[in-house]
């Protein structure tokens, strides 16, 4: 085997990436497998927030910033209290994950970390990594750049964008309850749109606000900032509040079949292979899951990538994704129904991908069929 020649090559230290790194890390079948990491960046900035919501204790609750077991859900016409145990809704700054992950992996004497941006893979046995610094050869490729061709847009995907900004605000005396979160608040709307605030209190005087659309289109930057505006002085009625830090970001909402663009050893993974939940936009829990199962597969011989993706799921989030393309004033109404008639546990529950079908259709039959059935005619034809 030559110096550069590895068992495993993880490209992207990502939440997948880093994900993956670390259920390999933690697995003694790959002690013996010579790993490298190939990440463009020094991963030293705090990028993003990572929420998500898990049952009980978590592999992450060391490096939390804050959890919460109660929450509200507001719509124009009501607030709907949200109890969530067993469940707990949970908030990680990236910066402090990719540290934690940076240090377990830099302890690991068989982990090889290079910068690198990785230009091409080229399929072959092994499989050959081209970058900017060199080459490197490997039987396993595990990858999270997104294919070219979901940027192409000429094909008969759905792709809504999940985009927002969001301010840590402070405030000059107490106004929040850091027990208690808001998950989702249409009260204010950008017009004709799929539009939320959620708020996040980190202690009685700061909260991350953040103004989030799911739609086709981003606003100018300056409407987001017009929009926390509003929402922090008509809703929450703060006169006084500085800004201490803000993030910005743009998540694909998509049906395209990222994990075709897989080949044999050469493995999609994170947003590149799928692994965001079309219709919420959340996918760091899908990381953790995603990459046990590869593991799992591995160790058992099987191909890397087997039963990663939820079919069943991905039809379904593919109609919500349709009515939400074709009518995007909708989504306030359908959110709303949706948290008026099930408790947040069958949500959550769903939104995981672990509901029956049985469950499933307990589910559906809430919402209002039209929109769904056009949507079902256009994907059974298409
Ligand atoms: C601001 C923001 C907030 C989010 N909040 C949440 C949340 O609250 N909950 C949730 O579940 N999800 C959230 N997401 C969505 C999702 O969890 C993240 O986008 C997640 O980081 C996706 O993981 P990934 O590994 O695919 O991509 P990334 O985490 O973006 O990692 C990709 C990595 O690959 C590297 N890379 C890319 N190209 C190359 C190359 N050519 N060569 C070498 N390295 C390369 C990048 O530098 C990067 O480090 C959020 C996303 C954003 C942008």
């Amino acid at each position: 085997m030559s110096s550069t020649h590895f068992d495993i090559a993880i490209i992207g230290a990502g939440a997948a990436g880093l994900h993956l790194a670390l259920a390999m890390r933690d697995e003694p079948f790959f002690q013996e497998k010579r790993i490298l990491i190939l990440e463009k960046t020094a991963k030293d900035q705090n990028d993003r927030t990572f929420c998500f919501w898990e049952k009980g204790d978590g592999k992450w609750n060391k490096l939390l910033r804050q959890t919460w077991s109660q929450g509200d859900f507001f719509s124009a016409e009501r607030a709907i209290p949200l109890s969530l145990p067993p469940y707990r809704y949970n908030m990680l700054r990236a910066i402090d994950f990719y540290e934690f992950a940076k240090r377990e992996i830099a302890t690991s004497p068989n982990f090889h970390w290079q910068n690198e941006d990785v230009k091409s893979v080229e399929h072959g046995d092994p499989i050959r990594i081209s970058g900017q610094q060199g080459s490197y050869l490997a039987d396993y490729v595990f990858d999270s750049r997104i294919p070219e061709d979901f940027f192409k847009k000429n094909d008969k995907y759905t792709r809504l964008l999940q985009h927002f900004k969001g301010w840590v605000i402070r405030t000059p005396d107490d106004q929040f309850d850091p027990e208690r979160f808001t998950l989702m608040d249409f009260r204010l709307l950008w017009p004709g749109s799929t539009s939320f605030t959620y708020v996040l209190p980190l202690n009685k005087r700061e909260a991350l606000v953040e103004f989030t659309l799911f739609s086709p289109e981003l606003l100018k930057d300056g409407d987001y900032d017009r929009m926390l505006h509003r929402y922090v002085s008509d809703i929450l009625k703060l006169r006084e509040f500085d800004i201490v830090e803000q993030e910005q970001g743009v998540i694909p909402m998509s049906d395209f079949p990222f994990e075709k663009y897989s080949k044999g050893n050469h493995v999609r993974i994170g947003t590149g292979g799928g692994w965001v939940k079309p219709s919420t936009g959340y996918s760091f829990k899908n990381c953790e899951r995603n990459s046990r199962k590869i593991v799992e597969n591995m160790k058992a011989g099987r191909p890397a990538n087997q039963g990663l993706i939820p079919y069943k799921f991905r039809f379904y989030d593919a109609l919500f994704l349709d009515v939400l393309n074709r009518q995007n004033e909708l989504g306030p109404k359908l959110f709303e129904i949706m948290y008026a008639k099930y408790s947040v546990q069958q949500i959550f529950a769903y939104l995981d991908d672990q509901t029956s079908f049985a469950e499933d259709l307990g589910i559906m039959v809430g919402f209002p069929w039209p929109p769904f059935l056009k949507s079902l005619v256009k994907h059974v034809t298409r």
